[in-house]
């Protein structure tokens, strides 16, 4: 991983700082996620040079907490093509390459191409094991065969429902009931569930105050600029049951209440409020920043933080703390996108709703094809509805699919046509 060390010696640590000292814009609010981040990229180069414990690369439908119960080191590995590219959009392209240049479908999806291409490359951590589910989509289903061929690392799969009922969520925590026998023997270290309710309990503080961050984002005028719910999204993936952030959260806790309490937005005239419904485009770093300042538009919610919308998990037994992490798993990030079109359509309305949203903008992955089957349906809905709603395909980590510059004057013209 010598890029990713170097980057984040050079690039990360560095940004953090110039964040804290206001040279970024909402630097002071996105400087503790940098340090979540290059906290939690020290701690994977430790694991991997002193291997003083069990590097577990995991997939979506999964969260941290019992792997940090285990004293096992959680690294997601769809997190980190994002963070390699961080600033840095020309990055992609090197793994991307990589991988198509092996035989490597193009029409995967870039997370998968860019994560086989960075294994092939030694710029993925050099885990012990791979835990991944039946779910998102196809092509994290064909990805993970591959990874497991290219590493021959043991591999252990869960069945993760297509539904989001009480008996899919049952089904789902035996699932994870299951895994912790093969956690166990990987790692030599027996499970301990009163370990399990102190790693659950301090994810709670965290969840607990997300809630509040997102509610406080209800305000008119929006308290806080869209690029810190990217932010917070991916300070939190892998560091929920970790005391610092939930430090940071509150810290964003309580500027928002101070914003809300003063009146204050994070755009000086809020004109438009979007809901932000697929992908970030991760090549254009200050895409949020010049939506405010071109067209008085703020991202109110997105679909990615839209999962940190959580329930705490009941640590009464152990029953109870499963069953709440197969409903966070199967909640978290892309892993939301394998229910039907009906339930994905109903978080929509609801989101719309609850945020006051007056528009939609959705970045829809070309490699993503599920999503582009849901969101037909959905613009007939936004049709009958009069939802405003501006999609379009990209690469959000290849630029070479839709450059930024047509990616912003498509959502111009939108502005310019529908919202004017
Ligand atoms: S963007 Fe779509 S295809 Fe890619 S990993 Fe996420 S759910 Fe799967």
């Amino acid at each position: 991983m010598s890029f990713m060390r170097e980057k984040v010696e050079t690039q990360i640590k560095p940004m953090a700082e110039m964040a804290r000292a206001g040279m970024v814009p909402h630097g002071r609010l996105l400087a503790g996620g940098l340090d979540i981040v290059a906290d939690f990229y020290d701690e994977t180069f430790k694991v991997i040079d002193e291997r003083n414990k069990k590097l577990c690369w995991y997939e979506f439908c999964l969260t941290p907490e019992l792997f940090l119960a285990m004293g096992i080191h959680p690294f997601l590995g769809e997190s980190h093509p994002s963070m390699m590219s961080f600033a840095q959009p020309d990055v992609c392209w090197k793994y991307v390459d990589a991988a198509e240049n092996q035989g490597v479908p193009t029409e995967l999806c870039v997370l998968d191409k860019f994560m086989y291409g960075a294994l092939v490359c030694d710029e993925m951590p050099a885990a012990d094991f791979i835990v991944t589910a039946s779910a998102p989509c196809d092509s994290s289903r064909i990805g993970y065969q591959m990874y497991e061929q290219l590493t021959g690392l043991p591999v252990y799969r869960l069945d993760a429902p297509a539904e989001d009922t009480p008996e899919a969520h049952k089904y789902y925590a035996g699932e994870i009931h299951k895994l912790i026998g093969f956690l166990e023997e990987q790692s030599g270290t027996r499970f301990d569930i009163d370990r399990l309710r102190e790693v659950c309990e301090e994810s709670n503080r965290a969840t607990e105050t997300l809630g509040e961050i997102l509610e406080l984002r209800r305000a008119r005028p929006c308290p806080q600029a869209g690029v810190v719910s990217f932010g917070c999204y991916m300070a939190a993936t892998n560091s929920f049951g970790i005391p610092e952030l939930t430090s940071y959260l509150e810290f964003l806790r309580d500027d928002a209440i101070a914003m809300v309490k003063q009146g204050k937005g994070a755009l000086s005239e809020e004109k438009h409020r979007v809901l932000w419904y697929y992908t970030p485009v991760v090549y254009d770093f200050e895409l949020q920043e010049w939506l405010g300042n071109t067209l008085g538009a703020i991202s109110v919610l997105d679909v990615l933080s839209g999962y940190l919308r959580q329930e705490p998990i009941d640590t009464k037994d152990l029953d109870t703390m499963l069953l709440a992490l197969a409903q966070r798993g199967l909640e978290s990030t892309m892993s939301r996108i394998r229910v039907r079109s009906t339930t994905l359509t109903e978080r929509f309305l609801r989101d719309y709703a609850d945020f006051t949203a007056d528009c939609v903008i959705f970045p829809g992955p070309v490699g993503c094809k599920h999503v582009w089957g849901w969101l037909s349906l959905l613009r007939e809905v936004c049709k009958q509805k009069g939802i405003p709603i501006c999609a379009f395909d990209l690469d959000w980590m290849d630029s070479r699919v839709r450059s930024s510059d047509s990616v912003r004057s498509q959502i111009e013209e939108f502005f310019a046509t529908v919202m004017n």
